[in-house]
């Protein structure tokens, strides 16, 4: 049996690539240092791969930002805006990624999203009138020679038309305009690499596990029938993953392509759809059967069983997805042997693949082999003690620990008395820019070279200069800043029973930017209280109130790599019953308004919508309102979310009941706004009025007009001034500069507003 991976994480084994890119954005190296280091760790990737017997080996699946966005700039989809600055094809490449501010021009990033249920995050290709959609860039072809010429034959992989089409926006034009001049462009690159004499080239096409429209099946199908009409010697790989393509699957056996890749991890209805309708002998499948996404090892004996029921001879043996999700080695951690052995990095997984593909082989019975004998110990016995106090509580839960009483308009009318805020507060989403002292001074407290009370005093010091700057610039309601965390979700799985860390498991995130989620081991409880003394600390500075910063359970658990020996549910209440007893010792030392952080809630719905209230949603809305069920009525407690693409679950949001929500909403379009009218929306609302994953700083003429703007959509009682995201990623000038001009456009527009009071 033959072996291949989706893709492979390109950040390298030590975040190299974050560390080359963030160093050519400061202006510290060149291009040429950059495009070297790129060379360097996708020969260090191919060869790993190689090495450890992977037979089919990607490419393309490099890049120095965003995969969408290198087959939009290979496609030539850029919009005028980031031509017109005339800069060199990198930095107009990054112009798109990051927004550019500077003598060639102003522009902001491209929309960045949430790529499908991951917490990767893609740019969205835009189509103007006037895209010239066309081959126009080199990058999938030098990458398949650089390999060749290592003596290595790859497979390049590109992001497929249609789910291209469907991530894309389409301003004041349409798909159809430029349909055709799209498949052209993709029919180069297949008539290009077939040249090259390609083997294969791998077209991914993840949209097609969600739930499509008769539209959408005739879009898919038209593309792929027009894309496979000339004569070629290049085998085509339509690469599906994050589910199962129930919708679609008679439609593509059909298709002429070699190959098709299917997700048997997430794909629930996978193997059943096999089994019914069958599947083609002219063609392989890609099974991906390798979780690409969780951290924990392969059940051989489980994996083994599901490929006696496929035709084994097609089968190329693969991963679910691609690679990116999980962390490079376990080598680099340092676990006991006991723990390290149930996980499985992207490295460990290529020898599951190999391990895989020997003992689905072997003829006899395959409990003889030495690879399936230990990985069968592992699944034998339970891995963890469980906490029967705590399954004991859970199972008692009642309805009213769900139920934050007197409802919201009562408690509004209690708020706003006990705060006394004025109209249109401002306030921001709680971290503050993590300096270089700040991350050098961690480092230094958690190698032991300088003491515990040295570095508490550091952080005051830190908040100290924090509180005040903010009462200087007059923002109403404060953060701290959350300087002692490293991680909104890591911190919290380091005060918890339960949780496990990496030295160094690092997955992309953004761009340069990567998290390392804690691994979820056993049952999660509170150890002692966690943020109290800090945000008690920080209202003791100011008669102005400071905000209570926790992150929620639905996203701690979504931002972590999840136990697979119980349910998410149950795990999501342990952590929600550990985060509702630091709600409370908040609110028992004078924090009034706590902010309970759901930024990844969206992130894993399920992708198809028939399964969101059932799989996920009835269970993750209420975990939220156990955290906060408890509190008296005039506790404000907000919630902040990372994106805006929310309206289609509106009535879960304001279910969550919290008095007050923040959002991204400057990258996104304001059309959510009036979805919040449409659904009578009652939770107060903080949509982000600049992006903060770009450097620029928003004037405040900018800025009053957005507020206007939001003010045409949401009564003047339920608005509230803020950036669309923690500050954390940002430096510190031009953090200082947007909030100054955020605070003065809020006064301003105040101002005209009781101006305007008075005139009437
Ligand atoms: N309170 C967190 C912060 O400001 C929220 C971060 C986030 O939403 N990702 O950093
Ligand atoms: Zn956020």
């Amino acid at each position: 049996m033959k072996t291949t991976v989706v893709g492979f994480p390109r950040i390298g084994e030590n975040r190299e690539l974050k560390a080359a890119t963030e160093s050519y954005f400061r202006g510290d190296s060149t291009q040429e240092a950059l495009v070297g280091k790129g060379k360097q760790l996708k020969r260090m990737h191919w060869n790993l791969l190689k090495e450890t017997g992977i037979h089919l080996i990607p490419s393309n699946d490099f890049s120095f930002y965003d995969t969408t966005l290198d087959t939009a700039v290979l496609l030539n989809i850029i919009p005028k805006r980031y031509q017109e600055l005339k800069l060199s094809p990198l930095d107009t490449y990054f112009a798109l990624a990051r927004g550019y501010q500077g003598d060639a021009g102003d522009v902001t990033a491209l929309p960045m999203k949430k790529w499908f249920n991951t917490n990767y995050h893609y740019l969205t290709p835009e189509f103007e009138k006037d895209t010239e959609v066309k081959l126009a860039g080199t990058k999938i072809f030098d990458e398949y020679t650089e390999a060749k010429e290592l003596g290595i034959e790859t497979r390049p992989v590109i992001l497929g038309p249609f789910t291209l089409i469907k991530l894309a926006e389409f301003k004041d034009t349409t798909e159809q305009e430029h349909l055709a001049a799209l498949i052209a462009a993709y029919k180069e690159i297949i008539r290009t690499l077939n040249e090259h004499t390609a083997q294969w080239l791998q077209l991914d096409e993840p949209y097609l596990v969600k739930d499509l429209s008769e539209a959408d099946r005739e879009l898919f199908l038209h593309i792929y029938h027009e894309l496979t009409l000339e004569p070629r010697t290049i085998k085509l790989l339509l690469q599906t993953y994050f589910g199962d393509v129930r919708d679609i699957y008679g439609d593509i056996l059909a298709l002429n392509v070699e190959g098709i890749g299917l997700d048997f991890v997430e794909g629930k209805q996978t193997a059943d759809l096999i089994a019914a309708l069958g599947f083609p002998q002219n063609k392989q499948l890609f099974a991906g059967v390798v979780n690409g996404k969780n951290i924990w090892r392969n059940d051989y004996q489980q994996t083994a069983d599901l490929l006696n029921v496929l035709p084994k001879e097609q089968v190329v043996l693969s991963t679910s997805c691609s690679l990116l999700h999980v962390p490079f080695s376990v080598e680099q951690e340092e676990f006991p042997l006991e723990v390290a052995q149930h996980f499985s990095f992207a490295k460990e997984k290529l020898t599951e693949l190999t391990d895989l593909a020997v003992i689905s082989s072997l003829s006899a019975d395959a409990s003889a082999n030495e690879r399936y004998k230990n990985n069968q110990v592992l699944f034998q016995k339970k891995r963890v003690i469980e906490n029967q106090l705590l399954t004991h509580k859970i199972a008692g839960l009642a309805a009213e620990d769900f139920q934050r009483q007197p409802l919201f308009e009562e408690r509004a009318v209690v708020q706003k008395q006990a705060l006394s805020l004025p109209v249109l507060p401002t306030t921001t989403i709680g971290s503050f820019p993590q300096t270089r002292e700040v991350k050098a001074t961690r480092a230094r407290f958690k190698k032991n070279q300088i003491s515990q009370s040295d570095y508490r005093e550091f952080l005051k010091e830190k908040i100290a200069d924090c509180v005040a700057f903010q009462e200087e610039i007059g923002l109403d309601v404060l953060v701290h800043g959350e300087f002692e965390r490293n991680d909104m979700v890591e911190y919290f799985g380091e005060n918890l029973e339960g949780f496990l860390f990496s030295k160094n498991a690092w997955v992309q995130s953004y761009g340069t930017r990567c998290v390392k989620p804690p691994i979820i081991w056993g049952d999660v409880s509170r150890k002692r209280p966690i943020t109290v003394d800090w945000s008690v600390f920080a209202q003791g500075l100011t008669t102005k109130p400071v905000k209570g910063m926790l992150t929620g359970p639905v996203t701690i658990l979504n931002w972590s790599f999840p136990r697979e020996d119980i349910s998410i549910k149950e795990s999501t209440l342990q952590i929600a019953l550990a985060i509702q007893e630091e709600v409370l010792d908040l609110e028992a030392n004078g924090i009034k308004i706590i902010q309970i952080d759901e930024a990844a809630l969206r992130e894993k719905l399920p992708l198809r919508k028939s399964d969101w209230y059932q799989e996920y949603l009835d269970w993750a809305i209420p975990a939220f309102r156990l955290v906060h069920s408890k509190v008296a009525p005039q506790t404000q407690i907000h919630t902040h979310m990372c994106y805006s693409e929310f309206a289609d679950i509106l009535p879960a949001i304001d279910q969550m009941d919290a008095d007050v929500i923040s959002f991204e909403a400057s990258r996104s379009n304001l059309s959510l706004l009036d979805a919040l009218n449409a659904h009578h929306f009652q939770t107060a609302v903080g949509p982000g009025v600049y992006d903060i994953h770009s450097p620029r700083v928003p004037s405040v003429a900018e800025l009053e007009k957005t507020i206007k703007i939001l003010l045409e959509k949401i009564s003047v009682e339920k608005l509230w001034i803020n950036p669309d995201c923690g500050l954390k990623t940002r430096g510190e000038k031009e953090t200082f500069a947007s909030l100054e001009n955020l605070t003065r456009a809020a006064v301003q527009v105040r101002e005209a507003l009781v101006y305007e009071t008075v005139r009437e």
